[in-house]
């Protein structure tokens, strides 16, 4: 760094006194250079924000529109989009560069990522543009997008935009699909139920530690599962395990590689020990760790991918009969 700006100290020097030109030359300040390496850091953390948000939309997207008759009645109109959501984790520095990049203020809630060909893309909404109402009510959160999308019954549900100064309005033609939505939340791996209304959230954490999209189905499918009506009775392995029979079933459908679920599944009890206690009497029924890894569910796992893969092998039908 010191040698770089005694460079450009030199240059400003030699073209000053030559007097080539009148701008000032670039001020070879220490403060100015780290100022702007932290933007440059900033901008990498926003596209590393919208990367991830895309990641996540694509996997639930397929997982969601390719298993809408598993999904009982949590269906309804899918967007196609994932929403902007203000945390102040972020800090200052990633505000200004989420504006400067995508013109996305971060108060506002906005488009930060559209899946190709989903009924979003289809009506024209773009990256940026700043989501102000929804089936004729303003909306004044990314969760209040989803289920005002979500509750709209017949025909193409009516969004009004900011696109930059300009107010427009698009009309989404619905898809029905499996209705909770995946939000991204800023965290480690590990999953609770801390759900929000009848959707849920994956980590990115778990978006980072799942190397493939096959891995990051299995968390999807599996969280996507909890959300149905029906899977959210008392937790424990049981509950676990019927999530994972239709969270397999459900990546399955969407085309995933489930032959590596075992394998995976695995590899977080590993990153994950307090999963592996299947100590009731410490946590109680009601308190069980997060995920419990019990040997049970691992072996039910394996059962299940090898159920599937025979039904796939003789063309049969994807469905997972009574969860
Ligand atoms: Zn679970």
């Amino acid at each position: 760094m010191r040698s770089t700006a005694a460079i450009s100290l030199a240059a400003g020097l030699l073209f000053s006194s030559a007097g080539c030109s009148t701008h000032p030359a670039v001020t070879p300040d220490r403060e100015l250079s780290d100022a702007a390496l932290h933007e440059e850091f900033a901008e990498a953390s926003v596209r590393l924000y919208v990367q991830r948000q895309a990641r996540l939309l694509a996997v639930n997207y397929a997982i969601r529109t390719a298993g809408a008759d598993l999904c009982g009645d949590a269906v309804g109109p899918i967007l196609g989009i994932a929403a902007w959501r203000s945390n102040p984790l972020f800090g200052r520095a990633f505000f200004e560069a989420l504006e400067r990049s995508y013109g996305v203020w971060a108060g506002s809630i906005a488009v930060v990522a559209v899946q190709p060909g989903s009924p979003a893309d289809r009506a024209g909404i773009r990256v940026g543009d700043q989501i102000l109402h929804v089936a004729g009510a303003a909306v004044h959160s990314d969760v209040d997008v989803f289920d005002r999308a979500a509750a709209f019954e017949t025909g193409a549900i009516p969004i009004g935009l900011l696109r930059g100064e300009r107010e427009i309005r698009v009309a989404v033609d619905p898809l029905r699909a499996c209705r909770p939505e995946a939000f991204l939340e800023i965290g480690d791996l590990m999953l609770t139920d801390r759900a929000r209304g009848d959707h849920f959230y994956v980590t990115s954490g778990f978006i980072r530690f799942a190397k493939t999209d096959d891995e990051l189905a299995l968390v999807v499918a599996h969280e996507l599962a909890h959300r149905i009506s029906g899977m959210r009775v008392i937790p424990g392995p049981q509950v676990e395990v019927r999530a994972d029979r239709l969270g397999l079933y459900l990546a399955a459908r969407a085309g995933y590689d489930i032959s590596i679920a075992p394998a995976f599944w695995d590899r977080v009890a590993v990153e994950q020990p307090w999963s592996l206690s299947d100590d009731v009497e410490h946590y109680g029924w009601t308190r069980v760790p997060p995920h419990g890894y019990m040997p049970s569910r691992a072996a039910a796992i394996r059962k299940i991918v090898a159920e599937i893969q025979r039904k796939i092998e003789n063309g049969k039908p994807l469905q997972p009969g009574k969860i």
